[in-house]
């Protein structure tokens, strides 16, 4: 049997798509962007530096260093753990692709652990079980807004000697035991794509424990130019500038701090919002034959940010895939986090992997579809959602 709503009327009308992710944007950030654009400093600037100490205050880290995006975070991230070529890093199947990409930019070998099927997290035991003379960085990922078991994973970094980076693409406001997520690990990435919980259109930013590990970044994050380069064309003088290794292209512009400032402000805000969206679907959607998010393990703070049902076609009567489909008939944009890493061809034909070697992650991949939950959705958009998953699953 396959639901398809062709001969029914859309929930909702074209010129109405619902955009999945779309981030609410509001004056405050607008008046910055163009208070930039009048004092004609865009680059990195003081703007920058605001974004980073804010954020620094709000995570309750030591050190905060703004970058163009979270796979340039991640990709420093390792650099600065001091990793050589052949080292292994071990992360999550069930993560976006530069989570991935980031340990091949950073000339190490990604090894996969696979994820425990309740919290859909990086499984410590796994792990465990992957870690050789070669691994020196555990990578995991706090999937949609879940914290990772930090326990058992900063054990395993304790017992082997090795660093840690999270991946906090979608974590922003996750907390495990009280403490943030993202100061567990030697380094902390985040993500400010539009998509994600507070955005800077592009951008990302790196939380680090050490002085000296947080110097290093800010300088392989320009070029490898001496610290405060960007001052360079200030008031006070010319300054040279040296260059002490071959750096990259990844700091932050004002332009973009100038969103993230006003963003930042709101994260709270915002998510309320999402937390009681999320209550409002779980109601909603109690007594459909799909699969539900977990509650929130004792103790720890969600991040709230992806709401992801399971569809198995056995059990509900459609593929995954057809309702994806389904739901774009009624335009409401849908997403998929993630088809495994092991699924798509390049890993593939690189390492030799195979989704059936890490079949949570596989199952998950297969079954999984994010529903909308940004923070601007209105009441109306958020039952325009429950309506057509209700009637496609009827
Ligand atoms: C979005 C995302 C990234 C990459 O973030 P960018 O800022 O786009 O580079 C990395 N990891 C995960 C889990 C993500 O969701």
């Amino acid at each position: 049997m396959q639901t398809i709503i062709h001969d029914q009327f859309p929930i909702r009308s074209p010129k109405d798509f619902l955009v999945f992710g779309s981030p609410p944007i509001e004056m405050d950030e607008i008046e910055e962007v163009v208070a930039s654009m009048t004092s004609g400093w865009l680059g990195t600037g003081p703007k920058v530096a605001k974004f980073e100490e804010d954020f620094k205050s709000y995570k309750e880290a030591d050190y905060a260093v703004a970058v163009n995006s979270c796979t340039a975070a991640i990709h420093l991230g390792i650099l600065a753990t001091g990793i050589k070529p052949g080292d292994e890093v071990i992360t999550t199947p069930l993560t976006f692709c530069a989570t991935v990409n980031a340990i091949i930019h950073a000339g190490a070998t990604p090894v996969l652990a696979d994820v425990n099927p309740v919290t859909m997290n990086i499984d410590p035991e796994r792990v465990a079980a992957k870690i050789t003379d070669k691994t020196k960085v555990i990578l995991p990922v706090h999937f949609a807004g879940r914290p990772c078991d930090m326990d058992a994973l900063s054990a395993l970094v304790v017992d082997h000697d090795l660093k840690m980076i999270e991946d906090c693409a979608h974590a922003i406001e996750t907390e495990y035991k009280g403490r943030k997520a993202g100061t567990f690990g030697d380094f902390g990435s985040f993500s400010f794509y539009v998509t994600k919980n507070i955005t800077t259109g592009e951008g990302g930013m790196i939380l680090a424990r050490q002085q000296s590990a947080a110097a290093r970044i800010k300088t392989l994050a320009l070029h490898g130019m001496s610290k405060d380069a960007w001052k360079r064309f200030g008031d006070d003088g010319y300054k040279h500038y040296y260059v002490e290794e071959c750096g990259y292209k990844y700091n932050m512009m004002d332009l973009q701090a100038a969103i993230g400032i006003h963003q930042l402000a709101r994260v709270e805000t915002y998510w309320r919002k999402r937390q009681a969206i999320w209550q409002r679907y779980l109601e909603a959607f109690s007594d459909l034959p799909i699969g539900l998010p977990a509650s929130p393990e004792a103790n720890t703070r969600h991040g709230y940010h992806l709401f992801t049902i399971l569809v198995d076609e056995e059990k509900a009567g459609i593929s995954r895939d057809n309702f994806l489909n389904a739901m774009t008939a009624h335009n409401i944009g849908v997403g998929v986090h993630y088809l495994s890493i092991p699924e798509h061809p390049y890993y593939q034909k690189t390492f030799g992997w195979k989704p059936e070697d890490y079949p949570q992650a596989m199952r998950i991949g297969r079954q999984t579809v994010s529903l909308p939950l940004s923070p601007k959705l209105t009441d109306k958009d958020v039952e325009d959602v429950i309506l057509a998953v209700k009637q496609i699953f009827k």
